[in-house]
């Protein structure tokens, strides 16, 4: 059984322009909306539902990116965006619940979580306590830190997901240099979560 094949390119792109060039990509707005590769582009949403082979590509920088599949298929494939809004919103348990609603055992879930702000650097409100509960933000010397990472695993771990098919990076983008950060420096670039499912289709055309 096939596996989605996995990439994260921050800023060190040679190895895989192309791949990146290559990839589609989603109108992303900080939403829940999934839309199927089936669509027609350009389709705005914030999770890929992958029904097909493909290079599909999610757009981060800080925001957390999330592949969900299940062992004994190979369709369908998750990618998502989910930043704090995509998180409050619940994209990535929107997204597992509706791969257990398609026959998945969570048993057989895995999940790969992206380099993404982590509590050590992601700084935000007091108000993330009423979004997310207190066990989610971090508060040192008086300054709260959202943990998006553990929210979102326990926000799988619910559907029974096992914690030990969630790989998570340890990276956070805000840390490490290597990485696009949108709130380390303000920019406008972002690092890539490449999703690779099946073969390519190769078009022949018969003349
Ligand atoms: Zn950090």
């Amino acid at each position: 059984m096939k596996q989605p094949t996995i990439h994260f390119v921050g800023k060190q792109q040679d190895t895989f322009v192309k791949s990146v060039q290559l990839a589609r990509y989603l109108n992303q707005e900080h939403g829940n909306t999934i839309v199927s590769s089936t669509n027609v582009d350009p389709a705005v949403g914030d999770a890929w539902r992958i029904l097909g082979p493909g290079m599909f590509g999610v757009k981060v920088a800080d925001c957390l990116g999330v592949v969900l599949w299940e062992t004994s298929r190979e369709f369908p494939v998750y990618a998502i965006h989910s930043g704090w809004r995509g998180s409050k919103s619940g994209i990535v348990a929107k997204c597992a619940q509706e791969l257990v609603s398609s026959g998945a055992d969570p048993l057989n879930i895995k999940a790969y979580f992206s380099p993404s702000a982590q509590a050590c650097c992601y700084e935000v409100g007091a108000e993330f306590m009423d979004y997310f509960g207190t066990q989610f933000v971090v508060r040192r010397n008086g300054t709260f830190y959202f943990d998006n990472i553990a929210y979102n695993v326990a926000a799988l771990t619910d559907l029974h997901i096992q914690a030990e098919n969630i790989q998570q990076s340890s990276v956070c983008t805000m840390c490490n240099t290597q990485f696009h950060s949108y709130r380390r420096e303000g920019t406008s670039k972002r690092n890539v979560l490449l999703v690779e499912v099946g073969q390519a289709s190769v078009e022949v055309t018969h003349h």
